[in-house]
């Protein structure tokens, strides 16, 4: 963890592109009041094969024309070189200077993987398009990405997307602070000296964490899933446990030299305030 400590720490907060007009008004409201917090940008996911790219076009404009700064998601999958490069320029028009590259992951039905096949293929092709008018960010794994075929391979095919010119990393979410710790020293062992901010999920509702967690390969320890079941249907149990755990591991990570916070605030304010509120940040 030694060279994390070199980086100032950063907060950001990660939205989805809402579904609906309702959904999009409520959402001014949470970033403006997550403004408040000065984060150093609010960044906006990207759903692969087209079902939310308008969307994510649209909120980080909304974002960027507001005064804030936004970094869009980007993902590769299914997509053509042209295809990524027009969204690039769209982004560059904006005034955009950041983003989240990715690979994503294929829509179940579909099968064109199209002239991408992992991320650092996408961070390679936006530095020989924009040269440095980017700051790229890429996605990290503490507890390794499931379709890993062993944590070295892992390692080593994260190096490759800094090689390729990633600025700093954001991870997935865990809640094993020294999965975090092993991976971030394992990267100084490689020589990747970039800032890796931990991604910070508030637990909210059991099941849906639960389920998400499968499909990413986040492991909630033993003794968190058996509190959480054991509160059942009753949410302000589960809320004050999740605020009072994850509070504790943001500090732990923030003590050991952590260069920020990432927040996946599922577009509402309350975890992500009560955390924050509990740090003194
Ligand atoms: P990669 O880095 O390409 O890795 C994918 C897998 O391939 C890994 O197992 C890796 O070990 C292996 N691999 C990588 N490179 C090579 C190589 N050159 N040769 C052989 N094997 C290789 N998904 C979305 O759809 N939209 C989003 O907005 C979004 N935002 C995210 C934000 C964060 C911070 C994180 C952590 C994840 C996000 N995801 C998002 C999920 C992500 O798209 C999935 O986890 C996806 O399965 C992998 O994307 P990646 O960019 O990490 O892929």
């Amino acid at each position: 963890m030694e060279n994390q400590q070199e980086y100032p720490q950063q907060f950001s907060f990660e939205f989805f592109p809402p579904k609906t007009p309702e959904g999009a008004d409520k959402l001014i409201k949470v970033r403006d009041t997550l403004a408040e917090l000065k984060p150093k940008y609010f960044s906006v996911t990207f759903g692969a094969g087209g079902s939310t790219q308008q969307g994510t076009f649209d909120t980080v404009t909304a974002i960027q024309q507001a005064g804030f700064s936004a970094a869009p998601h980007l993902s590769c999958v299914g997509s053509t070189k042209e295809n990524i490069r027009e969204i690039l320029k769209s982004y560059m028009d904006q005034g955009i200077n950041r983003i989240v590259a990715l690979r994503g992951d294929m829509p179940s039905g579909t099968h064109d993987i199209g002239e991408f096949r992992f991320a650092n293929e996408l961070v390679e092709f936006i530095r020989t398009e924009t040269n440095d008018h980017f700051h790229i960010e890429v996605a990290a794994y503490p507890e390794f990405h499931p379709q890993a075929s062993s944590a070295e391979d892992d390692l080593n095919n994260f190096k490759r997307k800094i090689d390729a010119g990633a600025n700093s990393a954001i991870t997935q979410y865990f809640f094993n602070p020294d999965a975090y710790f092993r991976f971030v020293d394992d990267c100084e062992d490689l020589g990747l000296t970039i800032p890796i901010v931990p991604g910070i999920m508030p637990i909210t509702n059991y099941t849906q964490l639960a389920r998400f967690s499968d499909m990413c390969g986040a492991e909630i320890p033993r003794w968190i899933r058996k509190r959480l079941e054991s509160y059942g249907d009753d949410k302000d149990s589960i809320r004050a446990f999740g605020e009072d755990v994850i509070s504790e591991m943001c500090h732990q990570l923030l003590e050991a030299g952590a260069p920020g916070l990432h927040f996946y605030t599922m577009n509402v304010t309350k975890p992500t305030l009560a955390i924050w509120n509990n740090l003194g940040l």
